[in-house]
């Protein structure tokens, strides 16, 4: 498989703004592909959608000194631990500003927290109706490309279990009413990854109209956005890029059509 380096394509290639679905399990999940969603939103003046599977209520061991900002208890067993759902739902709404994405739709689900196990999603969730609500969604709207994270075995189960029942949802559609499904992960260039990448977006590049600025300062204040998820503040500067692969029944071809788009 080839890799689309991120080289400009020429004006005849390109096709209109593209259109960007996000699905991910929790809120600060769209760390993952921040730059590729800015430069589609804010620099190609496309469309980024995403959906928030879970409400974010897992992960909250590092959320006490957050509380300092929100003038709240946020330690564990405090008084306002129950606020973290709507916590996160307004960092992550401030982080989707940031971006670019023009609407953001949580479906609420349960988060019991961090496992492995696809299936601790499916005992946790309300699949019929996380089904149905997805589904809506790609049916009522022509997205050319659905982002969700990798989910390689060792990633959140979360994370596998969102990119499954997307793969399910879009296996039932006509293949021409099929957007792209693309999975991303962060990476470190550096880094090799076991599968080539179909495309990799370097967060080194310099943004549109901003001097010598790189992708790297929107996702910094992407992640700032996020104090209640202590840990997640560490990130900072760990990968220098977004690296993608087409998922399921996506045509390769297709895909690296688009990316070139985006390139
Ligand atoms: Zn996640």
């Amino acid at each position: 498989m080839t890799l689309v380096e991120s080289t400009p394509a020429p004006a005849s290639f390109l096709p209109s703004p593209p259109s960007v679905l996000l699905i991910a399990a929790h809120p600060d999940d769209e760390y993952y592909c921040a730059a590729t969603l800015y430069r589609v939103a804010r620099e190609l003046n496309g469309i980024v959608d995403q959906m928030i599977v879970t409400d974010g209520a897992g992960g909250h061991r590092f959320a006490a000194l957050a509380g300092h900002v929100y003038g709240l208890d946020l330690t564990e067993g405090g008084k306002d631990h129950a606020l973290l759902p709507e916590i996160r739902r307004e960092e992550c709404l401030r982080a989707g500003k940031l971006l670019g994405v023009r609407q953001t739709e949580f479906l609420g689900q349960p988060d019991p927290g961090y496992t492995q196990q696809e299936r601790d999603a499916h005992r946790a969730w309300r699949l019929h109706e996380l089904k149905h609500r997805l589904e809506k969604r790609i049916l009522s709207h022509a997205y050319d490309a659905i982002f969700v994270l990798s989910p390689n075995p060792g990633e959140h189960g979360h994370h596998i279990a969102v990119a499954n029942l997307t793969q399910e949802i879009l296996g039932k559609l006509p293949s021409n009413q099929r957007p792209l499904l693309l999975a991303v992960e962060p990476a470190h260039s550096s880094r090799e990854s076991s599968v080539a990448p179909i495309f990799q977006f370097s967060r080194s590049r310099a943004v549109s109209r901003a001097e010598s600025l790189t992708y790297t300062v929107i996702v910094n204040w992407l992640i700032a956005e996020y104090k209640s998820q202590g840990l997640f503040q560490l990130e900072s500067g760990r990968h220098d890029c977004e690296r993608f692969w087409p998922l399921g029944s996506t045509d390769p071809e297709r895909a690296k059509y688009f990316f070139a788009s985006i390139a």
